[in-house]
């Protein structure tokens, strides 16, 4: 998936702006360059994780930042 081809999740997360703000909130880098909203008692994907990644590119599709 590329950014500027948004998966079916970030279309979906567009219409729900609370959502996707809460989950751009949530799912930040930490201190380690891994996803502090993912962490779990092992390991935290690298950020931005799949999560991160589709509530921004529903940010871009429903506040417009974004050609496309
Ligand atoms: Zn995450």
């Amino acid at each position: 998936m590329s950014d500027d081809c948004p998966g079916p999740l970030a279309r979906m997360l567009a219409d729900h702006p609370t959502l996707y703000r809460s989950l751009l909130a949530e799912h930040q880098a930490d201190d380690y360059g891994r996803c502090a909203g993912c962490r779990s008692a092992t390991l935290a994907p690298r950020w931005p994780c799949g999560l991160a990644e589709a509530a921004a590119a529903a940010r871009r599709l429903a506040e417009g930042d974004v050609e496309a």
